[in-house]
């Protein structure tokens, strides 16, 4: 599953509510996130890999 954040257009791994793979909380700004079916382009640790 990959969460897209919107404003950045950055993909990372995770689920929207949850906590991302790179450790972002996106139940903070949930409106900011959509589920989306892209490449993971985030390349902190976690997201990467
Ligand atoms: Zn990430």
């Amino acid at each position: 599953m990959a969460l897209m954040h919107i404003p950045s257009g950055e993909v990372h791994k995770g689920r929207k509510g949850e906590t991302t793979a790179c450790g972002i909380n996106t139940k903070e700004q949930l409106d900011h996130w959509g589920t989306v079916k892209n490449t993971v382009t985030c390349n902190k640790k976690g997201c990467k890999n």
